[in-house]
């Protein structure tokens, strides 16, 4: 397994998606610029991400503040923004600031106001993703619809903190043509806070992984969080 996916292959399946992204922005009118590509990177080791940052990759995404901790020191000479896209315990918080440069996560009021107060001990106002559950029945993290409104007015007015975007993990289905209704309403819900609230920027999309990206970029993904593609299967947690 290591020669299938060595660096060589890594760097191949870079630019094979950075070509797909490409692909799925022109057929609906975008720039492929919009897009930029997170690796996710749970479970890889810390020489798969440094093939795809030789490659290009300027994004990495990972589910664990330990994890990212352990691997963020062995790639520092490389110009990587890490992301947090699990979900955060509360006593992982101030870890949390220390290790990524932007959490995608925050679904809920008591995670935001403990990341702001933190934040500004240290004299930061940190850039945060907040995570929409789609699908009431799934398990997932996330604060449901009803729920973002109220979330995302919170997160604004915090000092600690800077509401960048919105992030989703939906349902999982075959078809990714199934998915594409869950994107669209992630989009709405972006357009319909950004204008209603005021927030600052454009208002970043996060959506789509290596099954769906496509389609997510389709519906106005501006992240989209790959992992198996690019990096190939996920070793079995140890
Ligand atoms: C693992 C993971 C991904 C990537 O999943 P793939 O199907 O391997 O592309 C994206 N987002 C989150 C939150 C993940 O945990």
């Amino acid at each position: 397994m290591g020669r299938v996916w060595g660096p060589e292959e890594i760097a191949r399946r870079f630019k094979e998606i950075r070509e797909r992204v490409a692909e799925a922005a022109l057929r609906v009118g975008r720039r492929p610029e919009e897009i930029r590509i997170l690796g996710a990177a749970k479970g890889q080791n810390p020489e798969k991400i440094r093939a795809a940052a030789e490659a290009g990759l300027r994004l990495v995404g990972e589910n664990y503040v330990q994890e990212a901790e352990r691997k963020r020191p062995l790639l520092e000479d490389l110009p990587l923004s890490w992301h947090l896209i699990g979900y955060l315990q509360r006593n992982k918080a101030r870890k949390a600031l220390k290790v990524f440069d932007l959490i995608e996560t925050v679904d809920r009021t008591e995670i935001a106001e403990r990341l702001s107060r933190l934040a500004l001990e240290e004299g930061r106002r940190f850039p945060v993703f907040i995570q929409v559950k789609l699908a009431p029945e799934e398990r997932k993290a996330g604060a449901p619809p009803e729920e973002v409104p109220a979330l995302a007015r919170r997160v604004l007015e915090l000092p600690g903190l800077e509401p960048r975007g919105l992030m989703t993990i939906p349902p999982y289905f075959e078809d990714p043509e199934e998915v594409r209704p869950y994107f669209r309403r992630l989009r709405e819900m972006r357009d319909h806070l950004w204008e209603t609230l005021k927030l600052p920027g454009p208002g970043e999309l996060s959506m789509g992984m290596s099954h769906d990206f496509e389609v997510a970029i389709e519906e106005g993904a501006t992240l989209v969080r790959l992992g198996r593609a690019l990096f190939g299967p996920r070793p079995p947690k140890a």
